[in-house]
């Protein structure tokens, strides 16, 4: 097992690519605690990962409310005794052209996707650094490298969240906490669910292995960044897109 005893972190745990994290994570001998706003959510995958014996708990909070995260950092240290991984996942898109942008539709993608992941990121560094050691992965994209129509907003988001890691990683350093970010192509998850089958079908022409991405591929690099294989990768993007870029 590649992550035996560590305690993990998952925001956007309910579903898509943050479930099947959590999942590959328990299944990996990690305590999971999976954090997301849908109680529903979260009750299924914690009790996906109780039953074949692996250990969960969930957390229902809002990554853009600075006093949950700090709870929510605190009671995982209360219940677990430490916090050894945090996965950045939950993020949004509110997608249109740039001439077409309201400022709410810049503001909510910009609150969830960037301050969502400097509020967790600096109450879980908080404790990485007391500890001496940890893992930090933020959900970037192929979008916040390439850019995309309709996606200003989420671009900018997804390339600040790289911008995040690399900084963190020189930060945080010296007190044994690595981290990283993961670039995914096009998944099948209910975010890429609402974009056009046109589209879709084009992003599966244009990848060299003709195929989309699957939550497990997204979920397979985190366990490996996660887990100490990766104990000589920091402030690294790994893109997980199957060369769909080239
Ligand atoms: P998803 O299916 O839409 O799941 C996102 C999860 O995040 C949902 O469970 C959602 O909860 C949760 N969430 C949203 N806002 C939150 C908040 N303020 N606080 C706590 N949880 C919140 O998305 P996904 O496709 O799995 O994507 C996961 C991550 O990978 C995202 O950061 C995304 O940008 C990135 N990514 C995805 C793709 C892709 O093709 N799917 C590609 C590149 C990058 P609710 O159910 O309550 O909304």
């Amino acid at each position: 097992m590649r992550l035996k005893d560590k305690v993990a972190m998952v925001t956007g745990g309910g579903r898509g690519i943050g479930e099947t994290t959590c999942i590959r994570f328990a299944e990996e001998g990690a305590k999971v605690v999976v954090v997301d706003m849908n109680g529903e959510d979260i009750k299924s995958v914690v009790g996906k990962i109780k039953s074949f014996g692996g250990e969960a708990t969930g957390m229902q909070v809002d990554v853009t409310d600075r006093v949950q995260v700090e709870k929510m950092v605190a009671e995982t240290v209360k219940k677990y005794s430490k916090l050894d991984i945090l996965v950045n996942n939950a993020g949004i898109t509110a997608d249109t052209k740039l001439v077409k942008m309201t400022e709410e539709q810049w503001d909510k993608v910009i609150n969830v996707n960037l301050k969502g992941v400097f509020n967790c990121g600096q109450a879980a560094a908080r404790v990485m650094s007391e500890q001496g050691y940890g893992v930090i992965l933020n959900a970037s994209s192929i979008v916040g490298i390439y850019g995309n129509f309709g996606q200003t907003n989420y671009a900018a988001t997804k390339w600040g969240v790289i911008g995040m890691a690399k900084t963190w990683a020189k930060e945080l350093g010296s007190k044994g906490i690595r981290v990283n970010a993961v670039a995914p192509g096009f998944i099948m998850t209910p975010m890429t669910e609402k974009m056009p089958e046109k589209v879709l079908d084009m992003m599966k022409e244009k990848s060299p292995l003709k195929t989309l991405g699957y939550p497990e591929d997204i979920a397979n690099a985190y366990v490996y960044l996660a887990s100490d294989e990766a104990k000589f990768i920091t402030g690294a993007v790994l893109s997980v897109d199957g060369g769909v870029v080239l």
